[in-house]
């Protein structure tokens, strides 16, 4: 039996102009990291053994039924827009649809140069490669819209950064990768014909309920306003929202440097490339209004009438604000036992967000403690803390059931940027029993562990991490 991946590709079938064809180059002594059986099963996967299984997801050979592919998009990066992109260190595959019914893309992320690589060597190093499988596989656990892992694969040969590191390739599984800035690379090329193309295809695939290009603005709008509410609920920092990191199936894609945030403060910035914050911890519900405006400018020239196109989508552009700010009310309202915080509730949400920004506590445990009964210890201001207490707890009596909804939004695990850390360092030492840990303590990250009790601390001082890289 050798790995079976039921393959049934469309984006393949589309017209030349939206990718490049191109293989996976073969890489020396393919082993296996990682491999998500329970994602596979979902998929249709079967025979998933060594070596064939490392053989294929490392690269070295090309599934039955696979149409491997560069795709092609351009985005802004920081505010500057860069024409051209692409895939240049992914493929695609092809695609399954899941025992759900839902069609997701196969991609190898690491598999060497494409057309599109520009001047990157089209690999990835092992750091960001589990890092990803990690961070992904535990925003899908915390009920957060995003990509998967399916497999991590060591590839037995050194990708040179700042130094020689052991390389490796992921297996990504999305809803698409379709991103803001697939529609960009069209919209800049003024090529219509294939803009439109792309419009159909992506409402076929996504919103098959939209009739025009403005009810796929709002659609999206709508999964991107959830999407990322639901990151700042759990301290989540993207660290990239470049447009052609956002995809428009509303997942969260490109898990670069991205970080969670240990103590609350709402410039929160771990990234070493996001120099002016562009892309913190609060930014984030700006910085999504801004790419969707960007979007909207993309999808205009699909529209007959260009003022009125223009006129509607600002229109539409300008209620982003609004729509992000009442998902966030819902969200840290559910975070202090709110089954419906209204207007008035904002008061008592944002009091608890500052005097845990003064007293530098930390997000997840304390929004666990206030579910578990005893977070005053987070505080350094017991008395500020007691306050605000006391009209809390008078909030609460019109709650019928505040202990169970805040147990089962507030995490008691999220993976920390020092626990991932020395997961990767373990890693590139040859040990993976780190990196295993992880995946098994953060797939339940609602529950309460004895076993794994030492990943909720923060962390120590010299554990600290202050930045995070891109791979
Ligand atoms: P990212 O920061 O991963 O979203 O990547 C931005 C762009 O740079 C994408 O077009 C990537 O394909 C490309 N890229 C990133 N790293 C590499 C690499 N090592 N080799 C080739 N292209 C890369
Ligand atoms: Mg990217
Ligand atoms: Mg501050």
């Amino acid at each position: 039996m050798t790995l079976h991946i039921p393959f049934d590709n469309s984006y393949a079938r589309l017209p030349d102009g939206f990718f490049a064809r191109q293989g996976p180059t073969p890489v020396k002594a393919p082993s296996t990291v990682a491999f998500n059986s329970d994602l596979a099963a979902l998929l249709g996967i079967t025979g998933a053994d060594d070596p064939a299984l490392a053989a294929i997801l490392g690269g070295n050979a090309i599934p039955e039924g696979a149409e491997p592919l560069a795709q092609l998009y351009a985005g802004h990066q920081f505010g500057q827009f860069n024409p051209q992109l692409g895939d240049g260190r992914a493929l695609l595959l092809g695609e399954v649809i899941g025992t759900d019914g839902l069609r997701r893309d196969i991609q190898l992320k690491g598999s060497g140069p494409t057309p599109f690589s520009r001047r990157g060597d089209g690999r990835a190093w092992l750091g960001p490669v589990l890092r990803e499988y990690v961070v992904s596989e535990a925003m899908h656990a915390l009920g957060i819209p995003t990509t998967r892992a399916l497999a991590a694969i060591r590839t037995g040969q050194d990708v040179i950064r700042e130094r020689p590191l052991p390389g490796a390739v992921l297996t990504r599984v999305a809803q698409s990768h379709i991103r803001v800035g697939t529609f960009q690379v069209f919209a800049a090329q003024r090529d219509t014909d294939r803009l439109q193309t792309l419009f159909d295809y992506t409402v076929d695939r996504h919103y098959p309920h939209a009739k025009d290009p403005l009810d796929l603005l709002t659609a999206v709008m709508e999964r991107q306003a959830d999407l990322i509410t639901r990151w700042m609920a759990v301290g989540f920092i993207h660290g990239v929202m470049n447009t052609d990191n956002c995809a428009l199936s509303g997942e969260t894609i490109d898990y670069g440097p991205c970080a969670f945030m240990d103590n609350y403060d709402p410039d929160t910035v771990f990234s070493s490339i996001d120099r002016f914050g562009r892309y913190g911890y609060a930014a984030q519900a700006d910085i999504i209004v801004w790419n969707m405006a960007q979007l909207a400018t993309a999808l205009v020239p699909l529209m007959p009438d260009t003022d009125k196109a223009v006129e509607d989508f600002t229109k539409a552009i300008h209620t982003m604000p609004d729509m992000l700010q009442q998902h966030w009310r819902q969200r840290f309202g559910q975070k202090i036992g709110l089954a419906e915080a209204t207007q008035d509730d904002l008061t008592l949400i944002g009091d608890l967000l500052v005097l845990m920004h003064e007293n530098s506590a930390d997000f997840t445990n304390t929004f666990r403690a206030l579910a578990e009964g005893d977070a005053r210890d987070q505080f350094t201001d017991r008395a500020g803390f007691d306050a605000w207490q006391t009209r809390w707890k008078t909030r609460l009596d019109q709650e019928t059931d505040p202990q169970t909804l805040m147990q089962s939004v507030n995490p008691v695990l999220i993976p920390r940027n020092h626990r991932i850390e020395q997961m990767i360092e373990a890693a590139v030492a040859g040990d993976d029993a780190p990196f295993h840990r992880l995946n098994a303590a953060l797939a339940a990250p609602f529950t309460v562990d004895e076993a794994f009790a030492d990943l909720r601390r923060p962390p120590a001082q010299d554990e600290r991490v202050r930045a995070t890289f891109c791979g």
